[in-house]
């Protein structure tokens, strides 16, 4: 029998994406027989999570500072948009190094089945970004899955009339592949053979 600490430990961390109850209390278990070390330093860097990560007010990244270190950045192009899904969809894209550009994140994809409305996303803010003037393209890289694609059509119907190129990453990408779990070379020639929205 585990005590209630490590009880409770263990159930936290089977709630992480990947981890089951079993991965969970192996986890506790190493973490247990490496007190002084490993576990001090995960200590630290979920006390540095908790004090320090804000989401950037401009594009919706999460950093620990805002506007994030993209945003800040004047080497990146702000006339290039890349609007994504999820920051795990930011962070794939510029692991890749190939977009030079600045970021929207939308929190999600429209969805009628859970009741995701556009208002519900960060849409509004990207219009109202555009509208803002100075960027000249906005680069639709959703995921290649029914919500995702529904929903770059979407933005794509709101942003007509205004003075910018949408394109929207090729379809190299798998149908259903999540931007997430693509390899960086699948990445880059997604972006790089991105087409014009219809
Ligand atoms: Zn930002």
């Amino acid at each position: 029998m585990a005590s209630q600490e490590i009880e409770t430990l263990a159930q936290a961390l089977s709630r992480l994406p990947g981890l089951g109850p079993r991965s969970a209390r192996r986890a506790v278990l190493w973490l247990i027989k490496r007190r002084e070390t490993a576990l001090v330093q995960l200590l630290g860097a979920l006390e540095a999570l908790r004090d320090r990560l804000v989401e950037c007010g401009t594009c919706g990244n999460v950093d620990t500072t805002n506007p994030c270190a993209i945003c800040a950045d004047p080497r990146r192009d702000a006339r290039s948009i890349c609007v994504v899904e999820d920051v795990a969809d930011l962070w794939a894209l510029d692991r890749a190094r190939l977009f030079t550009g600045r970021y929207h994140v939308l929190g999600g994809r429209l969805s009628a089945l859970d009741g995701v409305r556009p208002e519900d996303l960060s849409i509004p803010a990207l219009i109202e970004r555009v509208q803002g003037g100075g960027v000249d393209e906005v680069v639709l890289a959703m995921n290649a899955t029914l919500e995702g694609q529904t929903t770059a059509h979407y933005i794509a119907e709101r942003l007509e009339g205004l003075p910018v190129r949408v394109t929207q990453l090729a379809h190299g990408l798998p149908v259903g592949g999540e931007l997430d779990y693509l390899d960086e070379g699948t990445l880059a020639q997604a972006l790089r053979a991105r087409r014009p929205m219809v």
